[in-house]
């Protein structure tokens, strides 16, 4: 089996996904992406610019825009993490608030937006091993990656999860609004037109429900190894 593989991971909003992916991409020494950064980076710059109205929804002059930003991540910081930078600017600090996680669902459903996004998600893998997290990403971005896993929790530990991600990084916000955008986006994902959430075909199940952070890793990595064992 080669060794650079592509790991992909997919799953509804908060179900342990990215913090996975990052252990996965740790011990593999991969390059890991966080696709959801992405399409909230592309939300940020349409609500700071003013093309989101207010009912939420994207206006049409907005695509215009499309050819202007530029979607990257910064080079590895001391602790090995790089975040999403928006015209080479990181925007980590802004894209995790309630109003991005709000908006992101209605902007990131228009196909001109995804299809830059996932030009430049494919673009990933041409430099060794990935792991990437998201949606779409064994089911359109990598649809023959080498392993896929499909990540799933309960709604109230995904729910508890984010309060807390959210509350560490002090964002101020009560668990009713937590889950009301959670409940609200995995809808939206699952039923959009263009590449909607799915379990991807061949992928591998993982409901970390009870499970640790480590049990797991260990879990997927028994999966990666038996894989690159064959
Ligand atoms: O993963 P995260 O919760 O940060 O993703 C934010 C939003 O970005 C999702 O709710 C979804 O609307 C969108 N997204 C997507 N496709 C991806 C990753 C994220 O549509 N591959």
């Amino acid at each position: 089996m080669k060794n650079s593989l592509v790991i992909t991971l997919d799953g509804h909003s908060a179900c342990g996904k990215s913090t996975l992916a990052k252990l996965i991409a740790k011990e593999m020494n991969y390059k890991y992406i966080d696709t959801g950064a992405m399409y909230r980076a592309i939300t940020f710059f349409f609500d700071d610019n003013c093309l989101i109205d207010n009912q939420g929804l994207l206006k049409n002059n907005a695509f215009d825009y499309l050819d202007k930003i530029k979607i990257g991540f910064s080079k590895l910081d001391e602790k090995g993490q790089s975040f999403v930078t928006l015209n080479g600017v990181v925007v980590e600090s802004k894209i995790r608030n309630l109003e991005i996680s709000n908006l992101v669902s209605e902007v990131s459903k228009h196909k001109p937006i995804r299809r830059k996004m996932v030009e430049i998600q494919q673009s990933y893998s041409s430099d060794g091993g990935l792991v990437m997290d998201g949606r779409d990403i064994g089911s359109v971005v990598f649809p023959n990656a080498d392993i896929k896993f499909w990540v799933t929790a309960s709604s109230k530990t995904r729910a508890k999860r984010r309060l807390s991600e959210m509350l560490d990084k002090n964002i101020k916000v009560d668990l009713k609004d937590v889950i009301d955008n959670i409940s609200r986006r995995d809808y939206e994902d699952q039923n959009r037109k263009e590449s909607p959430l799915i379990k991807p075909i061949g992928a591998i199940e993982i409901d970390n429900s009870n499970l640790s952070i480590n049990q797991t890793l260990d879990l997927a990595m028994n999966h990666v190894n038996s894989l690159l064992n064959k």
